[in-house]
């Protein structure tokens, strides 16, 4: 029902079979040489030194909050909303996934309008509508934020971005792999809102960007269009479900664990990567789970029992694909074990026996600790894949 090309949302209202009218309003401005030329004096350009050279001879106010921010923490976010002329009327990220969280959460605290520059290809979160801070104490937390009114994403800036950042965004994608089960067994065990033709849209998109992975390595066009799509199709099934979930789970949550120990010195590594080795992880623990149907807990899970064949076919058909697919992710260049971003053994078992999410969600990680299954199989894995 959905159309393929991100550029064909804007405006439009679809009537769809899950009972919703899905709207999506944000500008993408996608194309080559595509970013204005000069911004008016009430925007305001948030960039670190790194994304300035991006702004080329953009005219315009620019706000370069640090050297290389690497991290959405709370004081950028208050740095630039103290510091900001009184005239501004839009602020706009120029840059990835920290410079655009901490630019729309300014922006939303501050009620002024988000645009997003975009950078590197590394994330969905461009057209997001949160913003996942850190706040004292290491605390992270999704804070609601503003919609992007545009979004430029000018491909040549995107294909020209440092190749770790490419592959980055691609493990984003590939992450969708369980979040799309996720948001499903959610639906059964707590009843929340699903889409089946948003599930569809995120599956085409996460086909269409690993079917063309490979070319990521040599900057092939075909291969960074097809990433490009896919992260803003993603962004759009988000922008349209009004949640994360279709884009979102239990390797997200883990993601989020490892960039906080990032911020500890204890793990390196970029968002995307986190997420495709946590998809691979939490592949290969719900398959492990899926083994065999357990008896019912309670009546919060009488759905997923009764629907436990189906979603156990998903979870197989993942599993007989995931060693094609890590073996694609390595052949292209993307990190695919714990140790490559610094998570030893010992610190691999304790972030999936702590791991929570930083809001309520229900995901494979709830799933495990609920049946009581969570310390058994992450031993299991642990001896069978580390
Ligand atoms: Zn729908
Ligand atoms: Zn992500």
């Amino acid at each position: 029902m959905f159309p393929k090309n991100p550029l064909e949302y804007k405006g439009r209202q679809f009537c769809c079979k899950c009972g919703k009218t899905h709207s999506f309003n944000a500008d993408i401005i996608l194309g080559k040489n595509i970013l204005p030329k000069e911004f008016s004096k009430d925007t305001l350009i948030i960039c670190d030194s790194n994304t300035l050279k991006c702004a080329g001879n953009i005219k315009g106010e620019k706000f370069v909050i640090g050297k290389s921010v690497e991290s959405a923490k709370i004081n950028f976010v208050r740095h630039i909303i103290d510091n900001m002329p009184k005239d501004i009327i839009t602020l706009a990220a120029l840059g990835s996934g920290t410079i655009c969280d901490i630019t729309r959460y300014a922006a939303h605290l501050s009620q002024k309008h988000f645009v997003a520059l975009a950078t590197a290809p590394s994330m969905d979160g461009y057209l997001s509508v949160v913003s996942p801070i850190v706040f004292e104490n290491y605390v992270k937390r999704s804070m609601p934020s503003k919609a992007p009114k545009k979004a430029y994403c000018d491909i040549d800036i995107l294909s020209a971005a440092p190749m770790r950042l490419i592959l980055a965004g691609l493990g984003d994608i590939l992450g969708k792999f369980t979040s799309l089960i996720d948001w499903k067994i959610a639906n059964l065990v707590e009843d929340c809102y699903y889409c089946p033709e948003i599930a569809e849209l995120v599956k085409y998109a996460v086909e269409l960007c690993y079917q063309n992975s490979q070319g990521l390595k040599d900057r092939d066009n075909k291969s960074i269009m097809a990433l490009i799509d896919a992260l803003l199709l993603c962004g759009i099934a988000m922008n349209m479900a009004g949640f994360s979930r279709p884009a979102s789970g239990a390797e997200h949550t883990l993601a989020h664990y490892f960039e906080i120990e990032v911020l500890k010195n204890k793990a390196y590594g970029y968002h995307g990567e986190f997420v495709g080795i946590g998809m691979l992880i939490y592949a290969r623990l719900l398959n492990m789970f899926f083994e065999k149907k357990p008896n019912m807990l309670s009546k919060k899970f009488e759905k997923l029992m009764d629907s436990w064949y189906s979603i156990k076919d998903e979870v197989t058909s993942l599993n007989d694909r995931l060693e094609q697919i890590e073996s694609a992710m390595k052949d292209v260049g993307c990190k695919t074990k714990p140790s490559e971003i610094g998570i030893d053994k010992k610190a691999l078992i304790k972030a999936l026996l702590t791991v929570r999410p930083s809001m309520p969600k229900y995901t494979s990680i709830t799933l495990l600790r609920d049946f009581g299954k969570e310390k058994e199989l992450i031993n299991k894995y642990i001896e069978k894949y580390l």
